[in-house]
């Protein structure tokens, strides 16, 4: 059983100046070991814009990921009080990372209920929105990650703004163009994840505060812009599932410490009751959502064969 300390995220996608690369080599060796590539895939990304906790978040995600796939004990999965928390580096302090996409080299493997053997893929991106230009580069790194995902988390900061809903239009809009398929809709689970959610007493934290925030911002009603109906009802018309997570503060420690090691004693009880919620509905066996494309459901190594078409598409 490998150690998590021994995975890393592997960089698969970077793009520079309106192309992408590929690293072929560094996916082949993922996705087609002979262990791997005729499993069904589970690939789990977290998308949104520079420092708002999504790899800290995905570091929780390969915590129980380990604990459920690979150790397998019925122990508590959060983990010692005083663990630093390993995995895709996060806080990189105030340089700026370069855009991308990459997995976490580990899979983690399991077999569900009714025998299908699968296999758990998290991805991480790397994007900013700090300007128009950035918005529109980084529109194909998330256009990518929803593409190749079967749940893309849309991580945002405090709220839902019309802003947020614009972007994943332009997100969607790429995919679109990529993905001719005519029947079904074209992308699995939209999972937004409020952090920072500091309104509880109107939106209760968790998923039945999020299902109401979301409800409610997706509303589309007479009167309203016609711009801002067709955002609405393009949204919905891509994805085959939407939710909605409301995400307590992490506490002072994890926000402005510097030294903070991402140790759960540091980290505020209300968040990590949140995440003692979140992360099982997202990854535990009876919650996994298979990957599909064109009704097809995609076996790791006909991942690998979407990367380069899609790499293709967008090179194009
Ligand atoms: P990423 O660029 O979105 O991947 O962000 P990181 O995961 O690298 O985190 C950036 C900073 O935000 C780190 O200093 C974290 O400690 C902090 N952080 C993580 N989660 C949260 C959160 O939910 N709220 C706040 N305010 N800060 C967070
Ligand atoms: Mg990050």
């Amino acid at each position: 059983m490998a150690e998590l300390e021994s995975g890393q995220g592997i960089r698969v996608v970077t793009p520079s100046d309106h192309t992408f690369t590929l690293d072929e080599e560094a996916l082949s060796k993922l996705l087609l070991r002979e262990d791997i590539k005729d499993r069904s895939v589970v690939v789990v990304s977290v998308a949104g814009a520079f420092r708002k906790g999504k790899s800290f978040l995905l570091d929780f995600f390969l915590r129980y990921l380990h604990h459920k796939y690979h150790v397998k004990d019925s122990g508590d999965w959060l983990g010692g009080e005083d663990a630093p928390l390993k995995g895709f580096s996060w806080r990189g302090g105030s340089e700026r990372d370069t855009t991308g996409l990459l997995l976490w080299s580990q899979p983690f493997l399991t077999t569900l209920d009714n025998g299908e053997k699968v296999v758990i893929l998290l991805m991480d991106t790397q994007g900013t929105f700090d300007s128009e230009s950035t918005v529109k580069d980084n529109a194909t790194v998330f256009a990518l990650s929803t593409m190749l995902s079967s749940v893309q988390i849309y991580n945002l900061s405090q709220n839902i703004e019309e802003d947020d809903l614009q972007h994943l239009q332009l997100f969607t809009d790429y995919g679109r163009l990529a993905q001719q398929s005519a029947s079904g809709k074209p992308f699995q689970r939209l999972q937004l994840l409020v952090r920072d959610w500091s309104f509880p007493y109107e939106h209760p934290y968790g998923a039945d505060g999020g299902a109401s925030l979301l409800e409610k911002r997706l509303e589309i009603h007479e009167g309203q812009h016609v711009e801002l109906q067709s955002i609405r009802r393009h949204i919905a018309a891509c994805f085959e599932e939407l939710a909605c997570f409301l995400m307590p503060h992490p506490g002072l420690n994890v926000a402005t410490n510097p030294n903070f090691d991402g140790k759960v004693s540091d980290i505020s009880p209300e968040f990590q009751t949140s995440l003692r919620q979140l992360v099982p509905m997202l990854l535990a066996p009876e919650n996994l959502v298979l990957k599909k494309i064109a009704e097809q459901q995609l076996k790791a190594k006909d991942l690998f064969l979407y990367f380069k078409a899609y790499m293709t598409i967008f090179n194009g």
